[in-house]
C-alpha cells in the first residue's frame, strides 16, 4: 500500500515554546492509526498540524506525497483534503441529516451529489432518518451522522479528536468498532486522537503512545501491552507491578517469585539490578504452591477478582483470579507466576 501520511520530526510550539517535538511516523493509505496518550500531552495540537490549522516549528508533514507543512510554509486546511470530526462536533441545527451529509460536496451535480449523500446514509445506517434534524436524534446518532459529513467528500485522510468522549464507556467502545468498520468498508485513512487505551484497542491498526509531547512507542495494542518500550508506555497501557529483580542470563531474570524467562535476550549483563513487568494475568492463584501471598485489596470484575496481594518482602502484584474462589482480605494464598514474556527494565534508568 503506498504512502498515505508521513509525519518527519515534527516539532509544534506555541509562544516559541514546543509543546510536541521529535514526531515521525507513517500511515499507509487505509490504515487507522491512534495518538494516545495522556490529557496534555500534546495529541491535539500534533493533528491540528497535520490539519494545517498550526504551523510546524521543525520537520515536514507529507500528505499524498507532497509537502504540506514546513518551517514557514504551511498549506492551509482547505488545500489538504482533510476531513475531521471534534468532539463536539456540531452538526448544522437548521439542516437535516442529508442536508449535514451533502454540506461540504461542492464540485458535484444535483445526481452526483444525492448518490454520495445515499451511500453515505446507507454506510453509516442512516437511511431511515435522512429527513430528521439534529435535535432529534441521540448522542450516537448524531456522531454517525458527523462522521458522514466528513467522510462524504472523499478526504485523504480524516482526523478524529475523542469523537466519542462525550459517550458512556460502552457505548464508546461498540461506537468504535462501528466506526472502524465504517472506515475499512470506505477505503478511507484515518487518525484517531484519545486518551482512552480501549477505544484505541477497538479502532486502530498502529497506536503512537505520546507522552510530554513525544512519541514514547509505535506499534498494535498487543506490542504495546506485551512489550512496552519503557516505564511510562509499561504504566499507561494496562495494568501491572514492576517487580524487583536480578538477571540470572540473557533470557532469565530472578525475582522473589521465581525465574521469569523471556524468548528474546534482553541485553543486560548477569547481576544486574532491574525491574520485571508483572501483568495482573501473569500471576497465577495455585493452593498447591509454596510462595504465599497476603491479599491486601480485592475489586470484583464479574468474572474475575481482580486482588491486591502483598509479597514476603512487602512488594504488592495484582492478581486475576476466577470469581468463584473467593479469598478474604488478609488470607494467606500460595500464587505461581507465569509469565509467558520477559519485559525488563534496567534499575538507575531513567526512562
Ligand atoms: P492533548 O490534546 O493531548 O490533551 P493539547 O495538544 O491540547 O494536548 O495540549 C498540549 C499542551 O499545549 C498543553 O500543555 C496545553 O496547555 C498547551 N496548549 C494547547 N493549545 C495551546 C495554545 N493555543 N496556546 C498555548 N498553549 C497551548
Ligand atoms: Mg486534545
Amino acid at each position: 500500500m503506498p504512502i498515505q501520511l508521513e509525519v518527519r520530526d515534527v516539532a509544534v510550539a506555541y509562544a516559541g515554546k514546543p509543546v510536541v517535538a521529535g514526531v515521525s511516523f507513517m500511515l499507509e493509505q487505509g490504515a487507522i492509526g491512534c495518538l494516545l496518550g495522556p490529557s496534555g500531552c500534546g495529541k491535539t495540537t500534533l493533528l491540528r498540524a497535520i490539519a494545517g490549522f498550526e504551523p510546524v516549528s521543525a520537520g515536514e508533514v507529507w500528505l499524498q506525497g507532497r509537502c504540506v507543512s514546513a518551517p514557514g510554509q504551511t498549506l492551509v486546511p482547505e488545500q489538504r483534503r482533510v476531513g475531521m470530526v471534534f468532539q463536539d462536533f456540531a452538526l448544522f441545527p437548521h439542516l437535516s441529516v442529508e442536508g449535514n451529509i451533502a454540506f461540504g460536496l461542492r464540485g458535484m451535480t444535483k445526481a452526483e451529489r444525492g448518490a454520495r449523500v445515499a451511500e453515505l446514509l446507507d454506510l453509516v445506517g442512516m437511511k431511515d432518518a435522512a429527513r430528521r434534524y439534529p435535535h432529534q436524534l441521540s448522542g450516537g446518532m448524531q456522531q454517525r451522522v458527523a462522521l458522514a459529513r466528513a467522510m462524504a467528500p472523499r478526504p485523504e485522510i480524516l482526523l478524529l479528536d475523542e469523537p466519542f468522549s462525550s459517550m458512556d464507556t460502552e457505548l464508546r467502545e461498540a461506537l468504535a468498532r462501528e466506526v472502524r468498520d465504517l472506515l475499512k468498508g470506505d477505503g478511507i485513512t484515518a487518525i484517531l486522537v484519545t486518551h482512552d487505551q480501549m477505544e484505541a484497542f477497538a479502532m486502530a491498526d498502529q497506536i503512537a503512545v505520546l507522552g510530554q509531547g513525544r512519541v514514547r512507542q509505535w506499534g498494535t495494542g498487543f506490542g504495546l501491552y506485551h512489550e512496552p518500550a519503557d516505564r511510562f508506555v509499561a504504566n499507561f497501557i494496562g495494568q501491572g507491578v514492576l517487580l524487583p529483580g536480578t538477571v540470572a542470563d540473557e533470557l532469565r531474570v530472578k525475582t522473589e517469585l521465581g525465574r521469569v524467562a523471556g524468548t528474546q535476550p534482553h541485553g543486560l549483563p548477569a547481576g544486574q539490578a532491574v525491574e520485571v513487568l508483572i501483568r495482573p494475568d501473569d500471576m497465577l492463584y495455585d493452593e498447591s504452591s509454596p510462595r504465599r501471598a497476603t491479599v491486601v485489596g480485592r475489586a470484583f470484575r464479574g468474572a474475575e477478582y481482580l486482588y491486591t496481594l502483598r509479597l514476603a518482602s512487602g512488594t504488592q502484584v495484582l492478581c486475576l483470579v476466577p470469581s468463584h474462589h473467593q479469598h478474604a482480605l488478609g488470607d494467606d494464598i500460595g500464587v505461581r507466576l507465569e509469565a509467558d514474556h520477559l519485559v525488563v527494565f534496567p534499575v538507575g534508568d531513567a526512562a
